[in-house]
């Protein structure tokens, strides 16, 4: 494995409990849950590590979200979320990356003199640089598409994939990752069927699965890459 870091940001957290389904289920504890999951196997599994970008129920920043991924120095990005659409027969997962015309919008932010507090063991915090914010993805637009299409290749054996393709998409933590990096909609939460589904072991095993061939496959591509 030429990666030896993951990182898998569970969406959401605190009092910002992403979307909400219909039978009140949150969003930001089952994708918390899952990144767990995902944590379990890759690490007993392929001997990488896994940081999750919050490991319990807190709020976390957008910045401070690409801030532990990108001192982290890991070879993916995966940020979890749950879908939500007015048409409660929406379903199916998704997966979503950055275009070059999104990140036009967020140039013009450079902070190179700019630092961001994060938590650190034993409640302090560490201070850490926040160089060419908004525009570190520009350069890993190519391998995340390539990430996209090998995790959305994953899934589709695996679970239900989504018809037509999201409208609310959370790409902000995206512009900032400096390294591959997709966002996954599992499923719908204001879907019934799929609420109840996504909190099933069989489902949340089928994720994390997915998720795991995923890591294996794209960084055999990465390796190839680099020895071109
Ligand atoms: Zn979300």
């Amino acid at each position: 494995m030429p990666y030896s870091v993951v990182v898998i940001d569970p969406g959401h957290g605190g009092e910002d409990i992403g979307t909400r389904g219909v039978a009140g289920t949150e969003e930001k504890t089952i994708t918390l849950a899952i990144a767990q999951r995902v944590k379990t196997l890759l690490e007993s599994s392929l001997g990488v590590r896994v940081v999750l970008t919050r490991s319990d129920d807190r709020r976390v920043s957008f910045d401070e979200r690409a801030a532990i991924a990108n001192n982290s120095r890991a070879g993916l990005f995966l940020s979890l979320h749950l879908n939500s659409s007015p048409n409660p027969a929406s379903a199916g997962a998704e997966v979503i990356q950055l275009r070059q015309g999104r990140l036009a919008g967020g140039r013009g932010r450079v902070v190179d003199d700019e630092s961001v507090a994060l938590p650190a063991p034993g409640g302090t915090t560490r201070t850490v640089d926040l160089v060419r914010w908004e525009t570190a993805q520009a350069r890993h637009l190519d391998a995340s598409a390539a990430l996209a299409e090998t995790l959305e290749a994953q899934l589709r054996t695996r679970v239900t994939m989504s018809a037509r393709p999201a409208l609310d998409l959370p790409l902000r933590v995206l512009p900032s990752v400096n390294m591959p990096a997709v966002v996954l909609e599992m499923a719908y939460l204001s879907n019934a069927g799929e609420e109840g589904l996504v909190q099933s072991d069989s489902y949340q095993d089928n994720i994390a699965q997915a998720i795991h061939d995923t890591v294996v496959q794209f960084s055999a591509l990465a390796e190839e890459r680099e020895s071109r």
